[in-house]
């Protein structure tokens, strides 16, 4: 299946690894366990080699064909789990990884607007509050106020992102970063020109925070709703973006889609049902996004 879809490079794409139940991603997704992560990367080496994103952008620019099967594993978010749980393992076990930041979030500063919605859901069990929106997401923090909860309390004791600190010291490990925007807004939700900043201004954040020689960008959410104008104007201040549409050929340049790692099934059936799924589509003329 990657000879005939000619997907040799593979992106797989998670948030956080871990054994712990977090209330502020437990009513949102389940992250995979130790377990099931350390699965993933045995499929992973049998079939692909390990390479670094910098060598990612080398292979992007260059045009080369890859015929060798490669993969370069992606973390949205900028969660702690980075630093305590995941790079131990990659360490360990030769693999890079690029992780991408959402900047407003750095140091426990702030924290995303779904999250406050989880933490929210496990007081008052209320399934509306998982709809609201990021235009709306001040209506969380009114409801925090009024039942109590304490949003910056949370952050302290529970340190979700990872710190400027523990960042440095993956660099400094090899592991790469990127943006992931200012504070996570659903991208078809706002206008062109906040996207356009919430990606300029979180990318010049990153690069000169952490003193960077590379530019890259993961959309948050998805890069759904993004207009060809959009794209062309973020491909003239990034080497490279990223989203989560699958195995997937994209009309947008520098721009490669990841596959989704967290579904309830093993990363080889993910894997093998993401190529087939690609397969299919390519046969029908259909596995390319095409920007408007
Ligand atoms: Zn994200």
């Amino acid at each position: 299946m990657i000879k005939k879809t000619k997907h040799h490079l593979l992106l797989p794409f998670y948030h956080s690894v871990s054994d712990e139940v977090h209330i502020h991603i437990k009513n949102l997704y389940q992250p995979r366990s130790v377990s099931q992560f350390n699965a993933d990367l045995d499929f992973l080496l049998e079939n692909y080699k390990s390479i670094s994103l910098e060598r990612l952008i080398e292979i992007n620019k260059s045009g080369e064909e890859v015929r060798e099967n490669y993969f370069h594993l992606t973390f949205d978010d900028g969660l702690s789990e980075f630093y305590t749980t995941v790079a131990p393992i990659l360490k360990e076990r030769n693999i890079h990884a690029t992780v991408f930041l959402n900047t407003d979030f750095i140091d426990n500063k702030a924290l995303f607007y779904r999250f406050k919605a989880s933490i929210l859901h496990e007081e008052l069990k209320d399934d509306a509050l998982l709809s609201i929106t990021y235009n709306e997401s001040k209506k969380l923090d009114e409801l925090a106020l009024k039942n109590s909860v304490d949003f910056s309390a949370y952050l302290k004791n529970q340190q979700p992102y990872l710190t400027s600190e523990q960042i440095r010291a993956l660099i400094n490990d090899g592991f790469t970063f990127g943006a992931h925007s200012l504070n996570h807004p659903l991208y078809k939700g706002v206008t062109g020109e906040q996207q356009l900043i919430q990606t300029k201004e979180s990318i010049e954040i990153v690069t000169a925070k952490f003193n960077l020689d590379y530019k890259v960008f993961s959309f948050p959410f998805t890069d759904d709703g993004v207009s060809k104008k959009v794209f062309k104007e973020i491909d003239s201040f990034s080497d490279m973006t990223f989203g989560c549409a699958g195995i997937k050929e994209d009309s947008a340049n520098n721009h490669l889609q990841r596959v989704s790692m967290e579904m309830d099934k093993s990363g080889e059936a993910i894997i093998k049902a993401e190529y087939l799924y690609a397969l299919m589509k390519q046969k029908m003329g259909k596995n390319k996004v095409v920007r408007q």
